[in-house]
């Protein structure tokens, strides 16, 4: 069991953070926040906003639709972040469409690292200054454009979180992930062996643990080759 001492840290900063309550209150994202090897920390924007209506956003100069989150909470929160918990020169990661795609390797990087900052944005955005400030990386979840980061970071958090040890019983099970080997993973089955004429393949109960990897690898290979072409090139020019 991990102690305080190795155990990682993560920041988040949201305008909206009850959209973390309950992803990170669940599941192996509990357990692993029970167990003491992440600590969670959302820190709600709005708290450092000291107008009488704490007031988080404002009009995008220059004009144009949608709201932009003001700089003075931001810059509020990240200096005492960086004071409170002893943070200076750790990295904030900018959830944003405009970032490279998180993926299973960045999320294997993520998880050794002790400390974790996630800047959720929302509404139309963040004031630039704040990223010229603070903040050093940005990671996208995918094409697509989210309401608010929060949602994007219950998906780093996930993925990064699962991945430390202890987090997920059987530490082998992450082992044989997709994307984990750079291929797609094999096809699973459990009890019973038949359901309404549809049967288990022979071979996963022939208790031959040979047999049995060679046909998963093939399976894996062959879902990659079919389903991710592009996944199946890198891993043939890696292996
Ligand atoms: N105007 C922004 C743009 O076109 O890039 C989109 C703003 S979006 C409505 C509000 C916030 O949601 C963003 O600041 C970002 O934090 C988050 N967000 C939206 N889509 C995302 C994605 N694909 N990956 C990560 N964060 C995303």
């Amino acid at each position: 069991m991990a102690t305080t001492d190795n155990r990682m840290n993560i920041h988040v900063v949201a305008a909206c953070p009850r959209l973390l309550d309950s992803p990170l209150n669940e599941s192996i994202l509990k357990r692993a926040q029970e167990r003491d090897l992440v600590k969670i920390h959302v820190h709600d924007l709005r708290t450092y906003a000291h107008d009488k209506h704490h007031q988080i956003d404002d009009y995008d100069f220059g004009g144009g639709p949608g709201m932009i989150l003001k700089p003075e909470p931001l810059f509020l929160c990240f200096e005492d972040l960086f004071q409170r918990f002893d943070l200076q020169g750790t990295p904030v990661t900018l959830l944003t469409p405009a970032g490279p795609v998180f993926d299973q390797k960045k999320a294997i990087q993520l998880s050794l690292r002790k400390n974790l900052i996630l800047l959720c944005g929302h509404y139309k955005g963040i004031d630039e200054r704040v990223l010229e400030a603070f903040v050093t990386e940005e990671l996208s979840i995918g094409d697509y454009v989210l309401t608010g980061g929060e949602i994007a970071a219950v998906v780093v958090i996930d993925a990064v979180v699962r991945l430390l040890p202890g987090a997920i019983n059987d530490i082998d099970s992450a082992e044989g992930d997709s994307f984990q080997s750079g291929l797609l993973d094999f096809p699973h089955y459990t009890r019973p062996s038949e359901l309404r004429g549809r049967k288990v393949p022979e071979i996963l109960l022939s208790g031959d643990h040979q047999k049995i990897n060679d046909w998963r690898r093939e399976q894996s290979l062959q879902r990659t080759r079919e389903r991710r072409p592009d996944l199946y090139a890198e891993y043939l020019e890696n292996n």
